[in-house]
């Protein structure tokens, strides 16, 4: 078994800076998340093109909408690493940032906090090009510190998301740690739900 923490150190340390091996765990979680914000998240994957190992082409609906429009202006899909990202996931990339920008990660949300987590962000590729059309749609550039995120930033979003993708791990933990109960309260915190995270397995939880 390799924990969460484990796999981020070894991924930084080998060089290979991929949150490739996370996936069955992020499946677990997102499995769990699914049937709560089934009208919350909606899947983007046929207005992009998948370039990431560990990509979960999955939106908000409006922000959805938004890049829809965007792409149909450009006539072409945008090549997407990440759109949402699972709590696991997220703590693999703030761990980097957080350890003196290990893997050349220069910008990361606390764990819990992330527009991805939120389902209102995307990373993609030869962003330069999609910079004037995606503002056009209410998606804003982050910038140079972190040039393949925009973050959608028109009406019809809710902050559910970010919650209940907390909560999704928290019922994961919680199904398979009887003897260790955490709060399903959708809040992560350096107490409870980080450290669980943090020893989580990245090949997901056995099921006995
Ligand atoms: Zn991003």
């Amino acid at each position: 078994m390799t924990t969460v923490r484990e796999y981020a150190i070894t991924r930084a340390a080998d060089g290979s800076c991929t949150t490739a091996g996370v996936q069955p765990l992020n499946d677990q979680i997102f499995e769990l998340a699914v049937p709560v914000l089934m009208n919350d998240l909606v899947s983007c994957e046929d207005i992009v093109e998948i370039v990431g190992s560990s990509t979960i082409p999955f939106l908000q609906p409006a922000a959805r909408a938004a890049l829809a429009e965007a792409v149909a202006e450009m006539d072409e899909r945008p090549r997407l690493v990440h759109a949402y990202r699972t709590l696991a996931h997220q703590y693999v990339l703030f761990f980097w940032f957080n350890h003196n920008q290990l893997c050349d990660i220069s910008l990361a949300a606390t764990p819990g906090s992330s527009p991805h987590e939120q389902g209102i962000a995307i990373d993609i590729r030869e962003n330069a090009r999609w910079r004037a059309v995606l503002a056009r749609h209410n998606w804003r550039w982050r910038g140079s510190v972190d040039p393949a995120h925009f973050t959608y930033i028109g009406p019809g979003t809710t902050s559910r998301v970010r919650k209940e993708s907390i909560r999704a791990f928290q019922r994961l933990w919680n199904i398979h740690n009887p003897a260790d109960l955490i709060q399903e309260d959708g809040v992560y915190g350096d107490i409870e739900t980080g450290p669980r995270i943090e020893r989580s397995p990245v090949e997901g939880f056995a099921s006995d």
